[in-house]
């Protein structure tokens, strides 16, 4: 790993390397880091400011508003200014007029380790109910035979192509949960994929399998190691999975630790007795992050509410694979901050379009049916300018980040995406959050910017051999596949 890929936030762009000393894994399989045509020169030089020039701005924060026409300053990786007018004359200009400035979209939950595993399950439900055809269930093909097989390696392309695949996308945060800390060398792959993508991302540090697993007691190492600065880009959140024996052992080491501690909720896994005994005793706080939160009792719900702990939905996942019903509603009756994720792209997309589709579909189509059958109190119908705020700042106050990222606001760092608004299926632009959540989808995202370095211009992401990735995850998903001995098929 060179320093300048380490550096965290300041993600310099630099010579093209492949033989990256110290390396594990071989490198990211940097491009030329020269930009492609038509890229302003001197962006991305350290030291110089950078001015996102007569865009069309949408802030996600009151305080600042938004603009049909506005610029907003960056220096030294932070947000400084926004306005409808901001003179920089030393500043390198990026023109974003036909483009929506935005905050970069922030997914609270996502199993970067399971990229080869692409599509493999898209017929496929979470746990076994004894019926033929869902012999390929989750649980038991991806956790507890595919994941098993896996080597340092295969955890570390995994992990960046999924990782580069989402950031082309305009994701420019994550919390990856990582479920597969076999060994100590297993946990560092996962760290050095989060960090050659060179996006904002949370390490979620969750179990692993065999003799050499480590988790939790490897947390301290690993935090030490890797997060004792908070000026980077990666940071650390503890898994504490209920249905796993000693969970309480990885909730003590998380606290200890001072991370939150994130954790799958669902009912079908038989999770409700525990969850609501949890809640009972006092175990919740603001620290907790609970995905999904299907099938749990009202009490349950009430003192998660009450503790102020966080919500991550993935709405197609848990209608698709059997979680349970999306429980938004309840997520929003009781005022809990609510953001979307997108778990695993072995059965669904890990766009946010698709995240924030599902959401506001799902959640008006029960309003919509309360409507329908005569109620006159069914919920607020969810606007888009909501499902934004679920993609993005609600997302960083989960991920405890709010403070960094999740809005255009001067002080914060520069996690910004342009999506155009001229596209053939966009234009022309009548109501900005409406085209961003029902119109557009990851070929809109035309350029991404974290902590102010670009990292995808017009349409183009920097940086990455894509050709070569490819092959390297191709190799992987036949290295796995076979192991696990699981045939793979095309057509069946
Ligand atoms: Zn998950």
């Amino acid at each position: 790993m060179c320093s300048l890929c380490s550096s965290g936030n300041r993600g310099i762009a630099h010579s093209p390397h492949d033989a990256v000393s110290g390396a594990s894994h071989s490198g990211p399989a940097l491009a030329a880091a020269h930009g492609p045509a038509g890229m302003p020169q001197g962006l991305n030089t350290p030291g110089r400011r950078t001015l996102i020039k007569g865009g069309i701005i949408l802030s996600v924060d009151d305080a600042v508003g938004n603009f049909p026409s506005g610029d907003v300053l960056i220096e030294n990786g932070r947000i400084v200014s926004i306005g409808a007018q901001i003179d920089a004359a030393d500043a390198v200009v990026i023109d974003a007029r036909g483009k929506i400035v935005m905050p970069g979209f922030i997914d609270t939950h996502h199993h970067q380790f399971e990229t080869v595993l692409r599509s493999q399950l898209a017929h496929g439900i979470l746990i076994n109910d004894g019926l033929p055809v869902n012999a390929a269930n989750y649980y038991e093909s991806v956790l507890q035979k595919l994941s098993l097989v896996y080597t340092p390696e295969d955890v570390y392309i995994n992990e960046l192509f999924g990782g580069i695949s989402q950031l082309d996308a305009g994701v420019t945060t994550v919390m990856d949960v990582s479920q597969i800390h076999h060994s100590p060398e297993h946990s560092d792959a996962v760290i050095e994929g989060l960090r050659d993508t060179g996006r904002r991302a949370v390490f979620g540090y969750f179990e692993g399998w065999g003799d050499r697993a480590r988790y939790p007691e490897d947390a301290r190492r690993l935090r030490d190691t890797y997060f004792s600065s908070d000026d980077q880009l990666l940071s650390m959140i503890m898994g504490g999975e209920i249905y796993l024996p000693g969970f309480e052992r990885a909730w003590e080491v998380g606290r200890d630790l001072g991370l939150p501690i994130a954790l799958h909720v669902v009912g079908t896994f038989g999770m409700q007795p525990t969850f609501d005994r949890l809640g009972a005793e006092g175990w919740f706080g603001p620290d907790n992050i609970f995905i999904h939160m299907t099938g749990m009792s009202d009490d349950g719900w009430r003192y998660a509410a009450d503790a102020g702990a966080h919500v991550s939905l993935s709405v197609p996942i848990e209608m698709h694979m059997r979680h349970g019903t999306p429980p938004i509603q309840k997520a929003l009756d009781r005022g809990m901050c609510l953001s979307l994720s997108s778990d695993v792209e072995c059965t669904m997309s890990a766009d946010m379009f698709t995240q924030m589709r599902g959401l506001i579909t799902v959640q008006r189509m029960f309003a919509n049916a309360s409507a329908l059958e005569g109620a006159t109190d069914y919920p607020a119908l969810m606007q888009p300018m909501d499902v934004i705020r679920h993609a993005t700042i609600e997302g960083a106050r989960g991920l405890k980040l709010d403070k960094v990222t999740g809005s255009l606001t001067p002080g914060k760092q520069a996690d910004i995406i342009l999506l155009d608004a001229d596209a053939l299926n966009v234009a022309p632009l009548n109501h900005v959050a409406g085209a961003v959540v029902t119109l557009m989808e990851r070929t809109n995202v035309n350029t991404v910017m974290v902590g102010g370095v670009v990292k995808k211009w017009n349409g183009q992401l920097l940086g990455f051999d894509i050709a070569r990735l490819r092959g390297r995850i191709e190799e992987s998903r036949d290295r796995v596949f076979a192991a696990a001995g699981v045939e793979r098929s095309l057509f069946n």
